[in-house]
């Protein structure tokens, strides 16, 4: 598997982007392109290129994910007003960058389903 990506080098602050969020597992930054008024990217340091390549090993790792999501809702206040987490997997999904990497997207009404 490959040991590096666009996201891994920014984890390694090799290449800029607006950190909101990082520790020795997980990094997360706000998306260059955003969708929506937060848009914030959070990833792990390592490269999982895909949802597919993750094992039973990288369980606790996934599940830390979600919990900085949630920290990062509550701290840039869409914790309450709401947000939508998302997963991109392979082509169908527009998976553009093979590192793992969950969107989180709030501050304005997200419509259902997604296009
Ligand atoms: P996905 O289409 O799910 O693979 O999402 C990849 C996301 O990465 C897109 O929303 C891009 O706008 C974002 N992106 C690409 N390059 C950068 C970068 N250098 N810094 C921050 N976000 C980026």
């Amino acid at each position: 598997m490959t040991t590096d990506s666009l996201f891994a080098r920014i984890a390694r602050r090799e290449i800029p982007a607006a950190i909101v969020y990082q520790d020795e597992e997980i990094t997360a930054f706000r998306d260059v392109h955003p969708v929506a008024p937060v848009h914030v990217l959070i990833v792990p340091n390592r490269v999982i290129p895909t949802l597919n390549d993750a094992s039973a090993e990288d369980q606790a790792l996934l599940g830390r994910l979600f919990l900085t999501a949630q920290r990062i809702a509550r701290e840039l206040g869409i914790d309450q007003s709401g947000y939508r987490l998302v997963m991109n997997t392979n082509g169908d999904a527009g998976q553009s960058v093979a590192h793992i990497h969950l969107h989180l997207l709030g501050g304005r009404a997200l419509s259902w389903p997604p296009g």
